[in-house]
């Protein structure tokens, strides 16, 4: 294995500057590792190694100048839910069979303009729904981490299962991904990465494949902190095309990265303190809070009293918001089609063959939740509690919270084909208890890897911040890592 793979985001932009390596040399040493471990994996559903070859060479060019953007000849991975033209863009579904956008979205249109390269198409959960990676059309991805004296297949949570997995097992420098319930943060949590979901309106949503429109937010996972402020920098930004995308300027996010966080006051909400949490969560949680109070920062207890119905809420708005952005799959526009007797048996035999079980189950909830009749029991119903839940953290933000301090996640990595979370959903929903209440009330929020379990997998905290203060994130989260000083790097199996 090369070593240039293992370099951070950070150091790989500066090697390249400094022209101790090549583009088209990293390039392909990323790309022929890709070819090594992939099988194993499964974090890239298409690679695209010719393409990636011609970026890097144009990157090439440019460095040998002294000029290019940001993230000149930094080979990226791209979660397959946004639109990258010409290439595989199918959100891990079958339903998009063969679909290749006209298009580019605005945020890979943005990594390119700095420069990156994009090694090829990520794996995920189908329509970004999930939190293990198995309900992706292209099969599980495997979480580069095993518990110790186990060579029991682990998940690397959902739905962006591929861009964590890719991100610690150096198959990428660092990869887009996109968060509506916890999509960035769960998986970064449990390959011991660091996933940022910014602020609602942050980064543009135009050529992002929609699930839930008013909750979905694209992210970056990388290995440390100081990459993911380098990789939201160039992700970010403001985007007429995006109606949602607020036009406020994006600070460099790296000079706050080692700002401390002396004279913050980190809120600690007792609601998060769930029943039945293992114990080493809340020592991990415990653990965290030592940290911020040894470099200056004030601890408070605070309470956002609406958390226990954020997670029911958000299982009626997202479903709802998906089943009218997935009415476009009907096999006439993209994709596939399903032959039928008349055009309705057509649009029914495609949606029964396109859709899996798991976005099939999300129509049905949605449809139903918005129908005459249930639509001010659930949806109406849900908005409230989703309004009363952003009023929770509003209220701790005026009392002077600056920032708030969470588990990321109840567990550590789970086993592929958990028996127990395939019969009951809910099981699986509960994943996102800790992360779902950012969504609902459109605030940024950092998942930083802080700790291990009994067996020796990752463990996560999760700081969530004020509208557009990314910057506190990733101050307190360098903190975190620094503090932490762990080594996040899976042994090798593959
Ligand atoms: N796990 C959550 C769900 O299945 C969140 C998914 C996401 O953030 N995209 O809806």
């Amino acid at each position: 294995m090369s070593d240039l793979i293992k370099l951070s985001l950070k150091a790989t932009r500066d090697g390249l500057k400094n022209k101790d390596f090549s583009a088209v040399e990293i390039t392909d040493s990323y790309l022929s590792e890709i070819e090594k471990s992939n099988s194993k994996l499964n974090a890239y559903i298409s690679v695209e190694a010719e393409q990636a070859r011609v970026m890097a060479k144009a990157s090439d060019v440019k460095l040998a100048k002294g000029q290019g953007g940001a993230l000149e000849g930094v080979p990226l991975g791209i979660k397959d839910l946004f639109s990258t033209k010409g290439t595989h863009t199918q959100a891990g579904s079958h339903i998009l069979d063969g679909f290749k956008p006209e298009y580019e979205s605005s945020i890979t249109t943005n990594l390119w303009n700095d420069g990156a390269v994009m090694l090829g198409k990520l794996n995920m959960d189908e329509f970004a729904m999930g939190s293990s990676n198995e309900t992706s059309y292209y099969g599980a991805v495997v979480n580069p981490w095993r518990a110790k004296g186990s060579n029991k297949d682990l998940v690397p949570g959902g739905s962006s299962g591929g861009s964590a997995a890719a991100v610690s097992a150096w198959l990428c420098a660092g990869a887009t991904a996109t968060d509506t319930g916890g999509s960035i943060r769960q998986p970064a949590a449990f390959t011991g990465t660091v996933g940022i979901k910014p602020t609602y309106g942050r980064c543009s949503r135009w050529g992002v494949v929609a699930f839930a429109s008013s909750l979905d937010q694209a992210g970056p996972i990388t290995r440390t902190v100081e990459d993911s402020a380098l990789m939201l920098n160039s992700m970010a930004g403001f985007d007429k095309k995006d109606s949602t995308s607020v036009d406020i300027s994006v600070p460099d996010f790296a000079t706050a990265v080692e700002r401390g966080v002396k004279g913050l006051t980190i809120g600690i909400p007792k609601e998060y303190r769930m029943e039945g949490m293992p114990q080493e969560i809340e020592t991990l949680w415990q653990q965290g809070m030592a940290w911020l109070k040894d470099e200056g920062a004030i601890i408070k207890d605070i309470s956002l009293p609406n958390t226990k119905y954020a997670l029911p809420a958000y299982y009626i708005v997202a479903p709802a918001e998906a089943s009218s952005n997935l009415a476009r799959y009907d096999g006439v526009k993209y994709g596939l089609r399903v032959a039928g007797g008349s055009i309705d048996e057509m649009y029914e035999n495609t949606r029964a063959k396109g859709f899996g079980a798991e976005v099939q189950r999300r129509v049905l909830i949605g449809t139903y939740v918005l129908s005459a009749g249930y639509y001010d029991a659930y949806y109406v119903k849900a908005q409230k509690v989703r309004t009363l839940i952003k009023r929770d953290f509003e209220q701790v933000f005026a009392d002077g919270i600056d920032a708030i301090l969470t588990p990321a996640t109840p567990s550590a990595a789970f086993g592929v084909n958990d028996q127990e979370m395939k019969e009951d959903p809910v099981k699986m929903y509960l994943n996102d208890i800790f992360t779902v209440t950012v969504n609902m009330a459109g605030l940024p929020a950092i998942a930083v890897p802080a700790g291990k379990d009994g067996s020796g997998l990752p463990l996560a905290l999760q700081i969530i911040g004020k509208p557009f203060d990314e910057e506190t994130l990733f101050a307190a989260g360098r903190v975190i890592e620094r503090s932490a000083n762990i080594d996040f790097t899976p042994k090798k199996w593959w």
